[in-house]
């Protein structure tokens, strides 16, 4: 079976964005592939926030990809896995800060800042581990993290040059274009854990906070028997509605109206949330049934990602 990884960030709230073009496909995917799925906790800690504020985001994140239907792929929780950090050390040893200055996310996040954490220039090396770690021969990989994967790719032909083959070369390949959620109260910009709430749909969004995040949405001026329809660039608001409702099972076909458009917008978005919340309460009051399971998935983590890092330690003299 092919081996596939997929980490998260806790640095946020899940969104409705995550669940449509994260975790259904990381669902879908169990069926065909060994599938590591992991919350990358130690990414979090590249930006401030309180130890209150991440713990309770990685154990709501953990809940989450339970209760979204993950269980038959290894779960673990990245800072569980000491492999990862000490890789990430070995490869720092092989990258460059030219090439880590270059990163374009690292240019983006630091702008207009004097400072910030080492940890936001590295972290690129730390994904680089994340991945190699794992062997896997493909990567696919979204726009906004393919230089990184590039630079991974780099990393390791690089220390196999240097030290010896010890890692996979892994392909980049382009996912299937997935469903992409915008913004309700800014439809051009990309949903976001991290974005304001107002336009966001946590994936714990009781009904009635739906009805009223999807009532406020931004729409735009129009009337008419056609106005309910799809144009990317003179309509986001409504096409990214509509996108919504169809990724949720429903369909805009008769809908004349972006009052009726919004009322089946929250029906469909209220019922595609109903069995994962109701499972997610079932599971968050048994928390330690929850630990148990990335207790276990951390476990066979350093089992997979032991011997890559001893032939890395010692290709390298240690
Ligand atoms: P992020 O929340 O940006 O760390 O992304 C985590 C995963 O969720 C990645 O696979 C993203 O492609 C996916 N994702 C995040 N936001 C959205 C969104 N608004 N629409 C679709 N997929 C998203």
């Amino acid at each position: 079976m092919p081996r596939r990884l997929s980490l998260l960030t806790p640095s946020g709230r899940l969104t409705l964005g995550n669940l449509l073009g994260a975790l259904r496909p990381m669902r879908a995917a169990q069926a065909g592939a060994d599938c590591f799925y992991g919350i990358s906790d130690l990414h979090a800690l590249t930006t401030p926030r309180s130890p209150e504020t991440l713990r309770a985001a990685v154990t709501e994140q953990a809940t989450l990809l339970l209760a979204a239907g993950l269980d038959d792929s290894i779960l673990f929780r990245q800072s569980q896995v000491p492999a990862h950090a000490e890789l990430a050390y070995l490869l720092e040893c092989v990258a460059t800060t030219g090439e880590l200055g270059r990163m374009i996310q690292f240019k983006e996040k630091s702008r207009r800042r004097e400072s910030v954490r080492t940890s936001l220039f590295t972290y690129p090396v730390l994904m680089a581990a994340d991945i190699l770690l794992y062997r896997p021969t493909r990567v696919p990989v979204g726009d906004d993290q393919r230089q990184h994967v590039e630079l991974t790719r780099d990393l390791a032909l690089r220390f196999n040059a240097t030290y010896g083959e010890v890692f996979t070369i892994p392909e980049i390949t382009v996912p299937p274009a997935g469903a992409r959620v915008m913004d309700l109260a800014d439809p051009t910009r990309k949903m976001s854990k991290s974005g304001p709430e107002a336009g966001s749909i946590t994936l714990l969004d009781p009904p009635e906070v739906v009805r009223r995040k999807v009532a406020r949405s931004v729409t735009d001026s129009e009337t008419g028997p056609d106005a309910v329809r799809t144009d990317r660039t003179a309509k986001p608001g409504v096409t990214n509605l509509i996108d919504i409702l169809v990724a949720c099972g429903g369909s805009a076909d008769g809908i004349a109206t972006y009052g009726a458009l919004k009322t089946a917008v929250t029906d469909a978005v209220v019922a595609e949330l109903g069995p994962l919340q109701e499972r997610y309460r079932e599971l968050a009051a048994d928390p330690a049934h929850v630990a148990e399971v990335y207790a276990r998935g951390a476990e066979r983590c350093r089992e997979v990602t032991g011997p890559v890092l001893t032939a890395a330690r010692s290709a390298m003299g240690l």
